[in-house]
């Protein structure tokens, strides 16, 4: 027998790995010839091996003791039940620690297991722990160490003298089961539980459930040592729950775990099977025979489609199908095939020629215009009676922001087409309007095609912008290409070059906008049927300010919103059985009117927030003067804004700042608060001279794109100094500047002689024009003009320079002169007469012949005004120095 330290927390069966040969050679020496050896096992205090749980063989090196001191002191008595040797097997050393070991019954089962697992020059100890003991001596170090132990005496305990013990068993035999439930391994062990431990003896009963546990070789130390029943089924019981919390964590983990493979390998799944789905289906990319089952299937599709459009599809199917998939020749034709499949051959919106409906829509979005109204109601009208209205052009000539494109859009829809719109402003390049070459990387047909197949119809409405602004190709020009497009005589069959099929674009209606006509290609022009807008007065402003844009504003800025009807919804339903198998739409009943919004002010804004009539008359006559509305609206949505940044603020209490801050204590906008919300009117007045007009100056009117506008022409004589016989050098000449154009220049030159004749004729004696050269020039230096309509101002500038007398102040005028004298007619006389009603004029002179234009004006636009018509320079001169005497003249 040989003494051996050793440690053991719990008793039971363990396996041991010995490394050193001397303890192994006197193990092996003792348990020879069938003698049954015991060792001494008990645990090193300092070991970093004590750590291995209670499901794994300990390690035991090293073996060898150094200090007794390192030996914890109660330790189990254990028998030697089996030693295993290595192949080179060199037994010297002891072992060295073994694992916690205490054992209820022998139990021999394992025997065999051991062999297989033992390494060269080690050996495997199977151990059968026995009882208690405590360690009283290390006699020698050895190896193998001899220790002098002395056995406990068997500890009885009857669990049924203590309740605290019995509770403790049942909570201990309690909890094992519980812990069984959630880890597998445990539940091996507890089948062994009915036939290792009696749940009578609360010793037994600890130990078992101790060495079940994963706990610390610490823990099972201090299970192991203990005496006291109670304690020491309180501490098996305090590892046991330790045991119950891990489980708990590891069966959390691994669910965790086991969610997320499940996830990926149900997508992994799913994908596969869409795969395959797709590829059944033909739905997968490269799958060629599909590609051309598509095509082919859109072809017959078509009821209606050009004979060369289909013979270019089915060519293009044959070349496609010989073609390999990933050439890039496939995808060119890939592309091409896919444009010619994809165009609305024979797809058309019902076209609607109802003359309330048009009128009604016309009217609810645009206030004014009637003359491109009229225009599109008798479009409407011989729709009606000739179920078409092919071939029309119209062209909306004006200055920005009176309509034009808003209106395009509402004809649109008065008519039942879709509305497509594209600027041609600066466009220089013909492949914009038709296409590409196909051989070009890129290639894509031009903005008609492309139109088509955006709206998907091939009767929309396009809104050619800004053709005026054309710009010159220098490959191609893009007039040219326009012309072929518009013209209605070539336009049935349009060649794009990307496409090189004939496409049929008669049914489409063309309009197109432009700011002045003079730059539009006369070709182009000739074509088109022009309706001219010449912008707003204020009364209009007025209106279209309250009645559209403020709601517009308000309602974008939610400080108004729509009403949902109920008889709205009501009416949806209610015509698409009557009317159901005339329009393909069938929840669009193609001639009712849209109901007419109606707002109601959200809650969260005051009621009595509103903008009114006064500030919008303020807006239109000190801030926004321009001929369209576009200013006008940008400064109610500036109001509307700043309207509900104050509402906010006002709701939740936060802070302004000075600028945006209300100051006005309602919440109603007008004529005295207006400047909080929109800051100080840019205009105070429109002339630069406000009282009496200086010598040598005269006030015309121009036509610019952007409206009308009062413009001066200032004249200065050239001083030179006197010769010596006290006569001027010089004299005669004329010098202009301000920016004219050609025209403008030479009508400058014309004035100046109608001038000079016109003075010898009144003033003999006057020589000014020979004395003096004249300076003439035109405010604002830097705005390109041109035209002849300012001739009679500039004759009228130049004599009152001559004669040293003003021009009557509150005077404008506009007509061309001729050489002879004669006054010739001008265009834009409303715009004229507007910009001389913003200057605050009172008195104008106009050509005869542009009397009838007046005449047409409504009546508060000439409400007030003198206006005098002129055939003759002389009249203009009597109006101008108000010598209505002097010449005997009727008109
Ligand atoms: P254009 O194309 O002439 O430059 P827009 O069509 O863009 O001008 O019009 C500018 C804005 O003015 C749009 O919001 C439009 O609704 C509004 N507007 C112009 N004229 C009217 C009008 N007669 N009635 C109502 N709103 C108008």
């Amino acid at each position: 027998m040989t003494p051996r330290r050793c440690d053991a927390a719990t008793l039971s069966e363990r396996n041991a790995q010995l490394t050193d040969k001397a303890t192994i050679d006197a193990l092996t020496r003792s348990s020879a010839g069938g003698n049954v050896s015991y060792v001494g096992v008990f645990l090193r205090k300092d070991s970093h091996h004590s750590h291995h749980g209670p499901y794994e063989p300990a390690v035991v090196t090293p073996e060898v003791l150094t200090d007794p001191d390192q030996l914890y002191p109660v330790g189990s008595f254990a028998q030697v039940h089996r030693i295993q040797r290595g192949a080179d097997p060199r037994p010297d050393r002891p072992a060295d620690q073994l694992p916690p070991g205490l054992r209820p019954d022998t139990d021999t089962d394992a025997e065999d297991d051991v062999a297989d697992n033992v390494a060269e020059g080690q050996a495997s100890v199977l151990l059968l722990g026995h009882r208690r003991v405590t360690l009283t001596s290390v006699d020698r170090l050895g190896p193998p160490v001899d220790v002098t132990v002395e056995h406990w005496d068997r500890i009885v305990t009857d669990p049924f003298q203590s309740d605290m013990v019995r509770a403790l068993s049942n909570e201990i035999v309690s909890m094992i089961r519980e812990v069984a439930t959630l880890n597998p391994l445990f539940r091996e062990h507890i089948h062994y539980f009915p036939t290792r431990v009696d749940s009578n003896d609360p010793m037994k009963l600890a130990d078992f459930a101790a060495s079940m546990t994963t706990g610390s070789a610490g823990e099972l130390q201090g299970v192991l040592a203990e005496k006291d029943p109670e304690a020491r089924l309180h501490k098996a019981l305090t590892l046991l729950t330790k045991e119950r919390e891990v489980s708990r964590l590891q069966q959390e983990i691994s669910a965790q775990v086991e969610a997320k493979m499940t996830e990926a390998q149900r997508r992994y799944f799913l994908t596969e099977q869409l795969k395959s789905i797709k590829k059944e289906l033909g739905m997968e990319k490269d799958d060629k025979d599909a590609l051309l089952g598509k095509y082919r299937q859109k072809l017959a599709a078509f009821t209606e489609i050009p004979e060369e459009a289909r013979r270019a599809i089915e060519a293009e199917l044959e070349k496609l199908s010989a073609l390999e998939k990933n050439s890039a020749e496939f995808n060119v034709t890939r592309t091409y095939l896919d444009w010619l499949t994809e165009l609305p051959w024979d797809t058309a919106t019902p076209e609607r020629y109802d003359l309330a409906r048009a009128r009604e829509i016309l009217d609810r979005q645009h206030y004014g215009l009637d003359d491109v109204k009229d225009v599109i109601l008798q479009f409407v009208a011989v729709g009606k009676l000739r179920g078409s209205i092919q071939g029309k052009i119209l062209c909306l000539a004006g200055p920005p922001g009176v309509g034009k494109t808003s209106i395009a859009k509402g004809v649109a829809e008065a008519l039942g087409r879709k509305f497509y719109r594209f600027s041609v402003g600066g466009l220089s390049d013909v492949s914009e309007i038709r296409g590409h070459r196909r051989t070009y990387v890129g290639a894509m047909p031009g903005k008609l095609i492309q139109c088509l197949k955006t709206t998907g119809s091939n009767n929309p409405l396009i809104l050619i912008d800004e053709i005026d602004k054309l710009g010159k190709g220098f490959q191609g020009d893009p007039a040219s290409a326009l012309l072929e497009l518009l013209d209605p005589s070539q336009n049935s069959s349009f060649r794009d070059t990307y496409l090189d099929v004939p496409v049929d674009m008669s049914k489409v209606l063309f309009m197109c906008t432009a700011n002045v006509l003079e730059t539009i290609p006369g070709p182009l022009l000739d074509r088109m049927e022009i309706i001219n807008l010449s912008g707003y007065d204020v009364p209009e402003k007025l209106e279209i300010a309250e009645r559209y844009l403020v709601p517009k504003s308000m309602l974008e800025s939610g400080l108004l919103e729509e009403k949902k009807t109920d008889a709205a919804e009501g009416d949806t339903d209610a015509p698409s059985d009557a009317d159901a198998d005339a329009d393909p739409d069938p929840d669009a009943d193609p001639d009712a009117i849209p109901p007419l919004p109606e707002y109601l002010t959200p809650s969260a804004v005051p009621a009595d927030l509103a903008i009114e009539r006064s500030s919008l008359e303020s807006l239109v006559r000190w801030y926004c003067r321009e001929a369209g509305v576009r200013n006008l609206e940008k400064h109610i949505r500036k109001i509307c804004r700043k309207l509900a940044l104050q509402v906010v603020a006002a709701a939740e209490s936060a802070p302004l700042t000075e600028r945006t801050r209300r100051k006005a204590p309602g919440w109603t906008v007008d004529a005295d608060t207006l400047d909080e919300y929109v800051g100080k009117p840019p205009f105070t007045s429109d002339r630069m001279f406000p009282g009496d007009t200086p010598h040598g100056v005269a006030m015309g009117l121009a036509w610019t794109s952007m409206g009308g506008a009062a413009l001066y022409i200032e004249t200065q004589g050239i001083v030179r100094s006197a010769d010596a016989e006290g006569k001027p050098r010089g004299g005669g000449g004329l010098r202009v500047t301000g920016s004219m154009k050609d025209v403008m220049k030479e009508s400058t030159s014309i004035a100046h002689t109608v001038g000079r004749k016109f003075l010898h004729e009144y003033q003999m004696g006057n020589s000014y024009f020979d004395d003096y050269d004249v300076h003439m020039h035109v405010p604002d230096g830097a705005t390109p003009k041109d035209g002849p309509s300012a001739g009679i101002t500039m004759v009228t500038a130049m004599l009152s320079l001559a004669m040293d007398r003003p021009v009557r102040a509150d005077l404008a005028m506009t007509g061309e002169v001729s050489l002879s004298g004669l006054v010739l007619p001008v265009g834009g006389i409303k715009e004229k007469t507007m910009a001389a009603r913003r200057a605050g004029i009172d008195c104008l002179v106009f050509p005869a012949q542009n009397k009838r234009d007046y005449d047409e004006l409504p009546d508060y636009l000439k409400e007030g005004l003198e206006v005098h018509f002129a055939e003759e320079y002389k009249r203009v001169f009597e109006i101008a120095f108000m010598e209505d005497d002097f010449f005997d003249h009727k008109i």
